[in-house]
């Protein structure tokens, strides 16, 4: 089951369950689709990984299965971005 993380891990905005610009790799690193695409090029920073839209988790089942309410959020990534 997908963690669903409450935030971009690059530029901290948040991505409840049903936004859909979530983009996620493989280790559910959780990026906005802006950050995925223009700051990051589409590959995930951490792993080297691609990154597929977030699958929207319906509004019923989050009663059962919440997402997760812990945020990553790593600054550097926009940094990482102005030096290349
Ligand atoms: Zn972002
Ligand atoms: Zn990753």
């Amino acid at each position: 089951m997908l963690e669903l993380r409450p935030n971009c891990e690059c530029c901290d905005k948040d991505l409840p369950p049903g936004a859909t610009d979530a983009m996620i790799c493989t280790f559910e690193c959780t990026f906005c689709a802006d950050c995925a695409h223009d700051v990051l090029g589409d590959t995930c920073p951490n792993c080297g990984g691609n990154f597929s839209p977030r699958p929207i988790r319906p509004a019923h089942l989050l009663v059962k299965y919440p997402a997760s309410a812990k945020r990553v959020f790593n600054p550097d990534c926009l940094t990482t971005k102005q030096a290349s």
